[in-house]
């Protein structure tokens, strides 16, 4: 067998549950022998308490020079000014498509066999921060007004992630979402540049559709299964890979990649749950699959699907599952059952 590699990877443990399901994904990777060289960093409410900063320069450089990074839920301290580290880490390294995919893993829920990924545009739209109120009399706060960007280039971009990732995946169909009836002009660009891309570039290799985000989020409570990937727009992705989320059991169950030509940030969708955090029950599932990603993107997919094999076998065999699944697994009784499951495949 060739000598594998090691790959030089960041690990930002995160504030809350972060440590406990780092730790528990940690002990998985070693246990298939995934080659990644750790450079542990800190963020967020741990990086305010040990370095007064929520992202640190050294924790910045780290993954400049590692370009991969594997990141816990990061707690932004409320009060102090700071902005959220995530929005920082996603600018700073120009993260521009986050990519959530949402496969049932637990059948038998409200929706089975749900296998769909949206892609959401990272760095544009409503979400650049370009907020003001203009007063009127007394009311310093009478009008308030948000300006979106999209630019052609930041679209194309995205979309032709979106198109290139369909096509490697062997996905059969991808729908534009947007709402270009009414934002003609910001969502208009996205849908035109969409469409001019796949006349041009991709027609023949998947089937092209276009919905409008209300009809969308309709369609996919109705019949989830007529969609593929969706790609769309900054904030209506947001709302649209938590309702995807929510088909396949919640956010505990989703992973979420942060790619740009820069760097890959993988995390978990879920936050630092702060209820629970120290008490050993955090349920490790959704950075598990955060790591298969990583593990893809790394050109590893052999272990990717072990790794996801491992998880099938211990929730749906074994039946070893912690509390917010209903089960009365701890985070390590998990963990073991899983290294058991790799290690005797
Ligand atoms: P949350 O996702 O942390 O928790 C929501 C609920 O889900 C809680 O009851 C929690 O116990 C439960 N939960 C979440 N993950 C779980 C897991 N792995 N196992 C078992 N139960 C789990 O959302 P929140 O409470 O709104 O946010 C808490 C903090 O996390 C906030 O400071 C927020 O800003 C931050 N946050 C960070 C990220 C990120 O870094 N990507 C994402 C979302 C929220």
């Amino acid at each position: 067998m060739p000598i594998q590699q090691s790959i030089p990877a960041t690990l930002i443990p995160g504030d809350g549950i972060g440590p406990e399901i780092v730790d528990a994904t940690l002990k998985v990777l070693d246990a298939l022998g995934a080659p990644f060289q750790w450079d542990q960093r800190v963020a967020g409410l741990e990086g305010v308490k040990t370095a007064a900063d929520p992202l640190p320069p050294d924790t910045i450089a780290s993954i400049r020079r590692t370009r991969l990074a594997l990141k816990g839920p990061l707690e932004t301290p409320s009060g102090g000014g700071y902005r959220s580290s995530n929005v920082r880490l996603r600018e700073e390294f120009k993260l521009f498509a986050n990519l959530r995919p949402a496969r049932t893993l637990i059948p038998g829920g409200r929706f089975d066999n749900i296998d769909l990924v949206v892609v959401r545009e990272n760095l544009e739209g409503l979400y650049i921060g370009h907020e003001h109120y203009i007063q009127i009399d007394a009311d310093p706060h009478a009008v308030a007004m948000a300006t979106g960007v999209n630019t052609r280039q930041g679209s194309r971009r995205l979309l032709e992630f979106a198109f290139d990732h369909a096509v490697a995946t062997g996905r059969k169909k991808v729908a534009i979402v947007h709402k270009a009836n009414i934002m003609k002009a910001l969502t208009g660009i996205f849908l035109e540049t969409g469409l001019e891309l796949y006349e041009r570039k991709y027609r023949g290799k998947f089937a092209l559709d276009t919905v409008i985000i209300d009809a969308c989020a309709m369609k996919l409570v109705l019949n989830p299964w007529q969609f593929d990937v969706l790609v769309t727009t900054n904030l209506f992705g947001d709302i649209l890979s938590d309702l995807v989320a929510g088909l396949v059991g919640g956010l505990g169950m989703t992973p979420g990649a942060n790619i740009g030509l820069d760097a890959a940030i993988f995390e978990a969708v879920h936050g630092s749950a702060p209820d629970i955090a120290g008490k050993g029950i955090a349920n490790p599932t959704a950075i598990l699959l955060a790591a298969a990603m990583m593990l893809e993107h790394c050109k590893l997919p052999e272990l990717a699907v072990r790794l996801r094999e491992a998880l099938h076998q211990t929730l749906n065999i074994d039946n070893i599952r912690t509390g917010d699944l209903g089960g009365r697994a701890s985070s390590a009784e998990f963990t073991n059952a899983l290294v058991g499951r790799i290690a005797n495949a």
